[in-house]
């Protein structure tokens, strides 16, 4: 997803998103390495018009704005460019002009290639098998110590695929409630617009906060959900998405089929999810919350008034491998390693164990870097 994803990487709340296990002190410091990592700023979209006018708005009417925390660097203002942090990013350090750890003999990158299954015995992996999907032909690959990380999904099939199946693997699912609406800045507020260069987007955040259990962001969409009709001046127009936090229940999963596999060939996973009643609430909550901001800015445009996005619409999937310090209830140990595995480690989104409202995936890296560590300290 390193490619295509919106770049926001805010820190968990440390009371209403608190991930057990780590300590406050330690956390911030494993923020602040996958920070570096992803060249993390908040003034790339600081000096944008339309920002600052929907800022002092939204500060007049209760509500905490900031700066949205991105991963991202501003190359220039006129013409506006910026280049965006992905994976060539996070391996050059932070810094897209230092070397590339990819350009390290040791690193070999196999493209289009489909890991298939883990081999193990006696609690140690002792191979993965792979496969070139523009040839068909597999083979194993072995190491001293194995990561996997594909996705909240993925990487739980992987491990079903291959037999290494602890209670606790695939449920726990969690994901947010979203609800966005788009609207039009009102005459008062869109004529302020001339008070400045207004080609700079909006970026903006309203933190969780206790008493807040949502995350909020203002800019111009990106995604299919938030074009804008032709004839409407985009300048004007600013999009509210709202993510709120979602209970940790074992019961929302995703299972795996013995008998009906997926196009690759790997167990077809099949998910069971449902709110609780506080969830149902608190989604009630949040939209209410999210009318309020909308309606102080403006008039919502035909069609993108206040909606909860539709089940299925996934972004920020975790829990499905979480970290816990007892295996009854978790897959992986507060440092990565699979329990009952030595040489096995886990990361991405599914390890993340408590329900958080934000992005996730500035907290699955910074507990990606405390895995990271441990293998260092253990080889
Ligand atoms: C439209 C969109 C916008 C988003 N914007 C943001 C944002 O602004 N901020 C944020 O924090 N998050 C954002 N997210 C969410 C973020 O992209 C995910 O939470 C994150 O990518 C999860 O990381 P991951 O490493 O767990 O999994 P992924 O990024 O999905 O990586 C897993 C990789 O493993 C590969 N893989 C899986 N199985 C196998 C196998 N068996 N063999 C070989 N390879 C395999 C997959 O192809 C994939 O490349 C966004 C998501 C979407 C869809």
């Amino acid at each position: 997803m390193g490619i295509f994803w919106a770049c926001a990487t805010p820190r968990a709340h440390p009371v209403v998103e608190h991930i057990p296990l780590v300590g406050d002190g330690e956390l911030s410091r494993l923020y602040g390495v996958a920070e570096t990592l992803l060249h993390t700023t908040a003034d790339a979209y600081e000096m944008s018009t339309q920002g600052r006018i929907v800022t002092e708005k939204l500060d007049e009417t209760g509500y905490d704005v900031r700066c949205l925390p991105l991963a991202v660097e501003r190359l220039s203002l006129d013409p506006p460019r910026v280049h965006w942090s992905g994976p060539e990013v996070i391996l050059k350090g932070g810094d897209r002009h230092g070397p590339s750890a990819a350009d390290d003999p040791r690193f070999t990158l196999l493209p289009e290639h489909l890991c298939i299954g883990l081999v193990h015995s006696g609690g140690r992996v002792t191979g993965a098998v792979v496969r070139d999907l523009t040839t068909g032909t597999e083979r194993t690959l072995v190491a001293d110590t194995y990561v996997v990380a594909g996705g909240s999904v993925l990487t739980p099939q992987l491990l079903w695929a291959s037999g290494i199946r602890p209670d606790a693997l695939g449920r726990y699912l969690c994901e947010q409630t979203m609800a966005t609406c788009q609207v039009a800045l009102s005459d008062d507020l869109a004529r302020r617009l001339d008070d400045g260069p207004a080609t700079v987007e909006p970026n903006l955040w309203i933190p969780v906060a206790e008493g807040r259990p949502w995350h909020a962001q203002l800019h111009r969409g990106i995604f299919g959900y938030a074009a804008v009709p032709a004839g409407v001046d985009r300048r004007t127009v600013t999009d509210l998405v709202w993510f709120s936090t979602c209970d940790v229940r074992r019961e929302n999963a995703v299972t795996f089929s013995a008998r009906v596999t997926d196009p690759y060939g790997l167990p077809q996973p099949t998910f069971h999810f449902g709110p609780s009643a506080a969830d149902r609430a608190r989604a009630d909550d949040m939209l209410t919350d999210m009318t309020k901001a909308a309606t102080a800015l403006g008039k919502f445009l035909p069609g993108a008034e206040p909606r909860f996005l539709e089940a299925g619409f996934a972004l920020h999937i975790t829990g499905t491998t979480r970290m816990g310090a007892d295996k009854r209830d978790s897959v992986i140990d507060p440092h990565g390693k699979v329990w009952g595995l030595d040489n096995l480690y886990l990361g991405g989104g599914g390890v993340i164990p408590a329900g958080v409202a934000c992005n996730t995936t500035l907290t699955s890296m910074a507990l990606a870097v405390r895995a990271a560590e441990a293998i260092t300290a253990a080889t």
